[in-house]
């Protein structure tokens, strides 16, 4: 169990997070029911909502609505990608920006992009807890990030220009991608395409973070996970971080973070300050 989490358990508030799952994809189960045995060898409860995919748009914002209401819930996390029918930006801007332990609420972002963050999403915080566990310097570096997202590329892009990076973010229109990537002493690579960075793309000694996550299955059935960095990326890069076991990880303990984090909202006021100075600087 984490301190954090044990800490919020003696003062009677028992971290909670409420995941939302639509419909039947077997990538979005799995990435589910591995954040809820996280939570538990951490100290957080998790609940599982399932709604069939014939779920309507104001069915799931009712849902949404019953667990802002909840006050045993602190967190909701609503599983992307939602089935076509429905809009996740719809339903994302329903969550209350204080259980949002996603960080993809409207105010969430504008919060970050102002320099006054509340829950930053998970994978770009991981991205950098990544970079600072293993001690890569950041201020003052080439930073370059191929990946524009609203999850993954943009708040990243945020976060490294508040740690004073120089920052470049890359998209499916820029051109001469291989110009800019080795610029990088930093390479972050969020494209959502299979080995898209090869060695030609990566300037030597640079770091590079591979983002992505690809599945394939073998003829007998196993599975292999491939990131949006190709394999001989590592003769060229000075540290590459590997697919599976990198980002991946990393986004799901900032989730829990989060989720203590939203939890400890509902400390009294008595305990706030001893768990501010104790744990919050971790989370
Ligand atoms: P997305 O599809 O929403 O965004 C992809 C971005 O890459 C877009 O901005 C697009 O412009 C850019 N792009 C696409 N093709 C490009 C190209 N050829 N050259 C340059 N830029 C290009 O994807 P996302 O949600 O940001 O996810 C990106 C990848 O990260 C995916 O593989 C996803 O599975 C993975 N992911 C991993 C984690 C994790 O926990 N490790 C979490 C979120 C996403």
């Amino acid at each position: 169990m984490s301190r954090a989490a044990l800490f919020l358990r003696k003062r009677g508030i028992h971290p909670r997070l409420a995941a939302i799952l639509v419909g039947r994809n077997p990538a979005s189960e799995s990435y589910v029911a591995g954040k809820r045995r996280a939570a538990k060898s951490c100290g957080i409860d998790s609940l599982l909502f399932r709604l069939p995919a014939s779920t309507s748009q104001s069915g799931l914002h009712a849902l949404i609505g019953r667990l802002n209401r909840r006050r045993d819930v602190h967190g909701i996390l609503l599983q992307l990608p939602l089935p076509a029918r429905l809009s996740a930006e719809e339903a994302l801007v329903r969550i209350s920006p204080e259980k949002d332990v996603d960080g993809l609420h409207p105010e969430n972002l504008g919060r970050l992009a102002a320099g006054v963050p509340r829950f930053v999403p998970c994978t770009p915080k991981g991205v950098l807890h990544l970079l600072d566990f293993f001690r890569v310097p950041v201020e003052g570096k080439h930073v370059v990030i191929v990946g524009r997202s609203r999850l993954v590329g943009r708040p990243l892009a945020l976060l490294f220009i508040h740690r004073n990076a120089t920052v470049t973010v890359c998209h499916s229109r820029t051109r001469r991608l291989a110009q800019q990537t080795r610029r990088a002493d930093i390479l972050v690579a969020a494209a959502g395409r299979k080995h898209l960075i090869r060695a030609s793309h990566v300037q030597k000694g640079a770091v590079v973070v591979d983002v992505g996550i690809h599945v394939s299955v073998s003829p007998s059935g196993a599975k292999r996970f491939h990131g949006d960095v190709s394999p001989s990326v590592r003769r060229a890069a000075g540290v590459l971080s590997p697919v599976p076991g990198g980002v991946g990880p990393e986004t799901v303990a900032q989730l829990l973070a989060n989720t203590v984090r939203a939890a400890a909202r509902c400390l009294a006021a008595k305990h706030a300050g001893s768990f501010e100075r104790s744990h919050l600087h971790r989370l």
